[in-house]
């Protein structure tokens, strides 16, 4: 177990309903796009990035820092604006690709997806588990505690003042907006908030019932839905992933 100094980052992808997550039609759907999504993240991410662990719908990574004020920081800085363009690219990708198929909820909203990311330069206790590395810490809690914020916006990369700090030492920022985020257990915290950097998406204007490959996975959802009722099978989450 040992104390470090490390840069932190959360990249946490969301937009989907409940409804369309919990949905019989488009759960197995919803959660590859999310998996091509959160990939797209990933293998933007490179050294002196660390993948530590993905939880649900967000990526947790992290950087060993050698000493404060070093380069690192400009270099996560630019990683991290770079998931933008990558989460953009593989979801037009992925639009394009069900352009007039699939026509469950999640295959028809991948647009309504967002990506926030959170930077934040703080201490961590990293401790092994095994063969897990796992994080601990104030500042691990703090990271994660910033995804609930005041914002009001759902695209954004988010840092602490203690991040900013470094990087804006550069004189290589942009201009970011200035927040205070209030929580009970951890007191007012200064954030930078920045907007993405990207391309919007072309949507195209006819999504639906226009590719025989998505007409025929819509009528098979339809057909083994309408076969469980004849049956009598209640849904449930065991049966659905088993079949
Ligand atoms: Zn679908």
């Amino acid at each position: 177990m040992e104390i470090k100094d490390a840069y932190l980052i959360l990249a946490d992808i969301s937009g989907y309903t409940p409804f369309v997550k919990m949905h019989r039609a488009s759960i197995l759907h919803a959660e590859e796009i999310v998996t091509e999504l959160m990939e797209a993240i990933i293998d933007a991410a490179g050294p002196p990035l660390i993948l530590n662990k993905l939880e649900g719908d967000a990526a947790f990574l992290y950087a060993p820092a050698a000493a404060r004020n070093n380069p690192d920081s400009q270099l996560i800085f630019a990683q991290v604006r770079g998931f933008f363009q990558a989460f953009k690219a593989r979801q037009q990708a992925l639009i394009k690709a069900g352009e007039g198929g699939c026509f469950c909820e999640a295959c028809c909203n991948i647009e309504a997806l967002q990506l926030k990311v959170i930077l934040h330069y703080g201490q961590v206790v990293i401790k092994h588990v095994h063969h897990h590395e796992e994080l601990a810490g104030r500042d691990v809690i703090l990271t994660h505690r910033l995804l609930k914020n005041s914002l009001g916006i759902h695209e954004y990369v988010l840092t602490t003042e203690d991040f900013y700090s470094l990087v804006s030492s550069t004189g290589n920022a942009d201009k970011p907006e200035t927040h205070w985020e209030n929580y009970d257990d951890l007191g007012s915290v200064k954030v930078r908030v920045f907007p993405p950097q990207s391309s919007s998406l072309e949507i195209p204007a006819t999504r639906r019932f226009t590719n025989p490959k998505g007409i025929w996975e819509g009528l098979r959802l339809f057909a083994r839905n309408f076969g469980r009722r004849w049956r009598g099978v209640k849904p449930n989450f065991a049966n659905l992933v088993t079949d």
